[in-house]
């Protein structure tokens, strides 16, 4: 009997992961049925992306594993009713890579004070030249598959860089952190503050009032994480009392962003629409076919989510 991948990820996403999906399943040699549509009970695999029209897993009496498209998962991870192992999306090859350059543009943009020569309406001459990247501390919030490779990309070009994880995950040229008192150690002075953490109860709000005071005065945010990580209020207050310069935001609690969004007309914010990194059809597709191949063969799955941690 073939394995059955149900590929349940909004309809417009299937013209370009089909052709992808079924490359890389054909490598793995396995006799496979990709679908788009299924009866539930015959399914083994679902590929998932949060706005997905399944919500009940009750019905696919059969099924092995979820395999989530996207790297974040605070769109399932929280279902009771998936009882079987769930994987996220880790691909350094396309999400990392695309990560690393949004992150490293915008730190870059932010130290080299870009804004300034772009936007210069009075057409000032200030010869004033940005600090070496030496001078300029960066705090990554998340130090997980994204959080490190932005990190080995901005140690390369000289920042001192300080992480924070919940395992204090350490890394050459980085100054690692953990706990609740570690936050405090990475944030006192950054310069400039990028959040690469999971949206999970424990993340909710990590930037806040207490800990947006414990940058340096006029300190840039980048948030590619997850907009329910910052809370919009404390971070608008500190913009505007200068405590924060400037926030390049890509990520927020609503999606698409409102209209009537302050954060659209706030001078000191640049709105991103979602695009940091985008998962890359051919090589998630890989990615997706591995696991698979792994179910099938009885061995371990890759990128598990831990259910309980929330990511
Ligand atoms: P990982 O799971 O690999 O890393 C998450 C990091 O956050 C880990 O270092 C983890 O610690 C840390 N963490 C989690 N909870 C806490 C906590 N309570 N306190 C301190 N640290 C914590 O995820 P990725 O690096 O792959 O992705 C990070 C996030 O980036 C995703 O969850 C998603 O929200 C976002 N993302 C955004 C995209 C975009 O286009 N905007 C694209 C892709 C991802 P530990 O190392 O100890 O586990």
């Amino acid at each position: 009997m073939p394995v059955t991948v149900l590929f349940a990820a909004r309809p417009d996403r299937w013209a370009h992961y089909e052709a992808p999906l079924r490359s890389a399943l054909d490598a793995t040699g396995l006799d496979y049925d990709l679908r788009t549509e299924a009866a539930p009970e015959t399914v083994d695999y679902i590929v998932y992306a949060p706005n997905s029209a399944v919500r009940d897993f009750t019905p696919y009496t059969r099924l092995k594993a979820v395999l989530n498209l996207w790297a974040g998962v605070e769109g399932v991870v929280g279902n009771d009713t998936l009882t079987v192992p769930l994987t996220r999306m880790v691909d350094d090859e396309g999400l990392g890579q695309g990560m690393v350059e949004y992150v490293t543009g915008h730190v870059l943009r932010h130290h080299l004070g870009m804004d300034a020569h772009i936007v210069n309406p009075e057409n000032r001459w200030d010869a004033s030249p940005p600090p070496l990247s030496r001078d300029r501390p960066v705090a990554i919030l998340g130090f997980g598959a994204l959080g490190q490779a932005c990190a080995r990309q901005l140690v390369s070009l000289g920042f001192p860089v300080r992480s924070w994880s919940r395992s204090g995950h350490e890394q050459d040229g980085v100054e690692s952190f953990s706990g609740a008192d570690g936050i405090d150690a990475a944030l006192s002075g950054a310069q400039i503050v990028v959040l690469l953490l999971p949206d999970t109860p424990a993340t909710r709000g990590v930037l806040n009032a207490r800990t947006l005071a414990l940058t340096a005065r006029g300190a840039a945010i980048v948030n590619p994480g997850r907009g329910p990580l910052i809370d919009d209020a404390a971070l608008i207050a500190a913009l505007d009392s200068g405590q924060i310069g400037h926030a390049t935001l890509d990520v927020f609690r609503t999606e698409p962003l409102p209209q009537d969004d302050p954060y659209w007309t706030h001078p000191k914010v640049t709105v991103t629409p979602h695009i940091a990194s985008e998962t890359r059809p051919d090589s998630a597709s890989r990615v997706i076919a591995e696991n698979v191949r792994r179910g099938e063969a009885g061995e371990p799955l890759l990128h598990l989510v831990d259910r309980g941690a929330g990511y």
